[in-house]
This record gives structure tokens, sequence and C-alpha cells, in this order.
């Protein structure tokens, strides 16, 4: 009952009035933060650029089965543009942050290529659960934002500030869907389907894939 395309947008403009960043453009991480970053720059009044150029012949990172994989690929895989970033304080719209570890590379990649400040803005609640439904995020060691507050993930990526969407926001965000209707088990625990205790004691995410062999 909702597109994904205006609930992103309004994820943007949410996120806009929470953080109040303020900066000299709005860059997305391409192409999970594009919509949002429109979002962003529409309500903010902050011009939106291209800072980020994506090279659409390598895979998703963080399916990548191993860190090494991963860091290769994100070096292959995104390159940032000097004459658009720098000297500026950049404002840099993701959808969210799993591991931390691409987040990270980007902010360095942004102030080698000369960004005077990143402030980063997630357009979700921090992911401190696992998906036992069939997303691919991560088992629940591996995941930031279950050992780490904001501001530790702030330090560990390097940005100068880091806001997340309020879950409040996100549901705000749903302008003709039911947000009462939805799943947010990924960020406050609340599993819409009971979860057995081997799975919430052993954090296995895989335990239906398991069981179902
Ligand atoms: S909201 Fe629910 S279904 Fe969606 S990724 Fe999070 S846990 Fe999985």
């Amino acid at each position: 009952g909702q597109s994904v395309h205006a609930a992103r947008f309004m994820m943007g403009r949410m996120l806009a009035r929470e953080s109040k960043f303020k900066g000299d453009i709005v860059i997305s991480v391409p192409d999970s933060g594009n919509t949002a970053a429109t979002g962003f720059a529409y309500e903010s009044g902050i011009p939106f650029c291209e800072g980020l150029i994506k090279n659409r012949y390598i895979g998703r990172t963080f399916i990548q089965p191993t860190q090494k994989k991963r860091d290769t690929a994100v070096r292959l895989k995104l390159n940032a543009i000097a004459e658009a970033v720098r000297g500026k304080s950049v404002i840099m719209v993701d959808d969210s942050i799993v591991r931390g570890t691409t987040s990270g590379k980007i902010v360095k990649m942004l102030r080698k290529a000369g960004a005077k400040e990143v402030h980063m803005c997630i357009s979700s609640p921090p992911i401190g659960y696992p998906c036992y439904y069939g997303i691919d995020t991560s088992v629940r060691k591996e995941l930031i934002a279950a050992t780490k507050s904001v501001e530790e993930i702030r330090q560990f990526i390097g940005a100068d500030s880091l806001h997340f969407l309020s879950l409040e926001g996100l549901k705000a965000s749903m302008t003709t869907a039911n947000p009462e209707e939805m799943c947010y088990a990924c960020f406050n625990n609340a599993y819409p389907i009971e979860m057995s205790k081997e799975t919430v004691t052993g954090a296995d995410k895989y335990v239906f894939e398991q069981r179902a062999k």
C-alpha cells in the first residue's frame, strides 16, 4: 500500500528535519541512499550533488563472503568525485549501516578527496538485531549497532557527526500504508513471529533454513 520510492523520499525529508544538519552539499551512497538523499535535499534546501560514482559491474559488498573480499569490493565499487566534494562540508545519506566497515571506508575516501567535513545521515534506525525472515543482513555479533552506541559508531566510521532516523520518523514516512502493520524487528527486537529459544540464545539467523533441510 505504499510506494517504496515515496517512503524513501519521505525518510530523507524526515532525516533533514530530525538531524537539522547543515552543510554545503548533500550526496548519496549510490544506489541505496539515492532517494532519501534527494528527499533530504528537498526538505533542507541544500543542493544535491553526485559525490560518489558507482562502478555498476561489481556486486553488493556486504554479501561478499569474507571481510577481505568485501574490502576489495568497496575499493573497486565506489569512487569519490574530488571536484564535487573538495573543501565542502558534505552531508552523506545512506539507507542503513550494517557492519559499519563500508561506511568507514567511504568517509575516508571522501576526506582523501578533499571533503572538509563529512556528516553521515542514515534513513533507518540502527540495526541491532538480525532478520530471520529472509533479508541477508548479518548475524547479531557482526551488527555494529548490536554492541556500539551511536557515538561509538560515529567514532568507528570517522564521521564528524552521525544521525539515524528515529523509529517514529520511519513510521511517519509512511503516508499511505499503515505503519502499525509493519515489521521493525531488526530495529526494536519485537519479532512479529515468536522466536524460539534456540534462535534467540544462539543468535542463529539461519535457524529457519536449517530446520527446512
Ligand atoms: S524489518 Fe523485519 S523483515 Fe524487514 S529486515 Fe528487519 S527483521 Fe527483517
